[in-house]
């Protein structure tokens, strides 16, 4: 435990410490069992209370209701940029994509592959510092759905709003702010996250939908492309990944005891402020790169006045635990990935360090 780093790492990322410990504890003998949750049937009694257990952990969190369906899949949010057209831009319908960043772009991409995406916005232009304000949505009256990134990893962004699409169904990729803060999840048909930011290993792929919107697929689709097959069976129509799901159900049992969402979205709020001011109060030292007003509580972007200067940083940082503060290579600079996992401690260590390094190399 004292050998712990502070992990800002994008993802995957820092879990919380009780969660690691107990699953090390549980690890040679689950629930009485003789055997690990990696060895048992997913077949079995014990994998079954699993497996619904973090299924309606997360459903609470949300304080979604009986009309919503948790599933998990594999192939990461990845996959989901592809199924998400194939699924639901059918007979004749686009998908409409607001582009506010590398996966939001991705998602498109597939879309495109498949000959069904158009664009409803993009902030391209501004290298992905805000994220498309309502007013700037064109979104296409007869899409089959409006696609956005809800928080935009690489570039540090994140919307501020729920966009309104005047009733087309809104899909938005969570991947890293999933279970971060509460909304009203009940505007969305369909949220989908990789686990391996908010959620837990990387490995599965959370979906959170309206069972409505859901139930009908394609039947022209490969089984397991098709959401139906999750939805109709629980997510265990093939074998599901048991110790990742198992690992998520950890995590989300360890955000209700610590009083759900909106008391991690205060503390979120809370570190992100406290990074966000101590760039603000460089005297121009730290620059941010989002725009004040998309923001992200969850990955803090910024540069510093030279790149000898960032690179002379992340080594100094290591020093003091502080690691994975290196920016993506396509915005370059420093991101700080601050997840619910990551405590409040860890953030003030790294403000600390910046004071202390600006003040010895400004
Ligand atoms: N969407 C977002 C917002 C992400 O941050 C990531 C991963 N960094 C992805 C999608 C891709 O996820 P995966 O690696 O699980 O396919």
């Amino acid at each position: 435990e004292a050998n712990r780093v502070y992990n800002f790492n994008p993802g995957p990322a820092t879990l919380p410490l009780e969660v690691l410990k107990e699953t090390q504890a549980e690890l040679l003998n689950f629930s009485g069992s003789g055997m690990s949750i990696m060895e048992i049937s997913h077949r079995s009694k014990e994998y079954d209370a699993v497996h619904n257990k973090a299924k309606a952990d997360i459903k609470e969190l949300m304080g979604l209701g009986d009309d919503y369906d948790v599933l998990f899949i594999q192939g990461g949010a990845s996959l989901q940029f592809a199924m998400v057209p194939m699924n639901f831009a059918i007979n004749g319908k686009k998908g409409n994509y607001v582009l506010s960043g590398s996966f939001a772009s991705k998602a498109y991409k597939e879309a495109e592959i498949q000959g069904v995406g158009t664009v409803a916005a993009s902030s391209k232009e501004n290298d992905f510092r805000n994220v498309p304000k309502q007013g700037d949505l064109k979104i296409d009256p007869n899409a089959a759905y409006l696609h956005i990134c809800y928080n935009n990893t690489i570039y540090g962004t994140e919307y501020h709003y729920i966009p309104d699409t005047n009733g087309i169904p809104l899909i938005a990729d969570m991947s890293s702010d999933m279970l971060s803060r509460p909304l009203d999840f009940n505007k969305f048909s369909f949220i989908y996250a990789g686990a391996q930011k908010n959620l837990g290993p990387a490995g599965v792929t959370i979906v959170v939908a309206r069972k409505s919107f859901i139930e009908n697929s394609p039947e022209n689709l490969p089984t397991m492309l098709r959401y139906n097959t999750y939805s109709k069976k629980n997510s265990l129509y093939n074998t599901p990944p048991a110790f990742c799901i198992y690992m998520v159900g950890k995590v989300a049992a360890w955000l209700k005891k610590q009083g759900g969402l909106s008391v991690l979205a205060e503390r979120n709020a809370k570190k992100a402020a406290l990074l966000y001011d101590a760039i603000d109060n460089s005297n121009g030292f730290y620059k941010g790169h989002a725009e004040k007003d998309s923001r992200s509580f969850m990955n803090v972007t910024f540069r510093l006045p030279t790149e000898e200067l960032e690179a002379k940083f992340i080594a100094e940082a290591k020093e003091h635990k502080l690691c994975g503060v290196k920016g993506h290579r396509s915005v370059g600079g420093l991101r700080a990935s601050i997840y619910n996992a990551m405590p409040y401690e860890g953030v003030k260590c790294l403000t600390d360090f910046m004071e202390q390094f600006r003040t010895a190399n400004k």
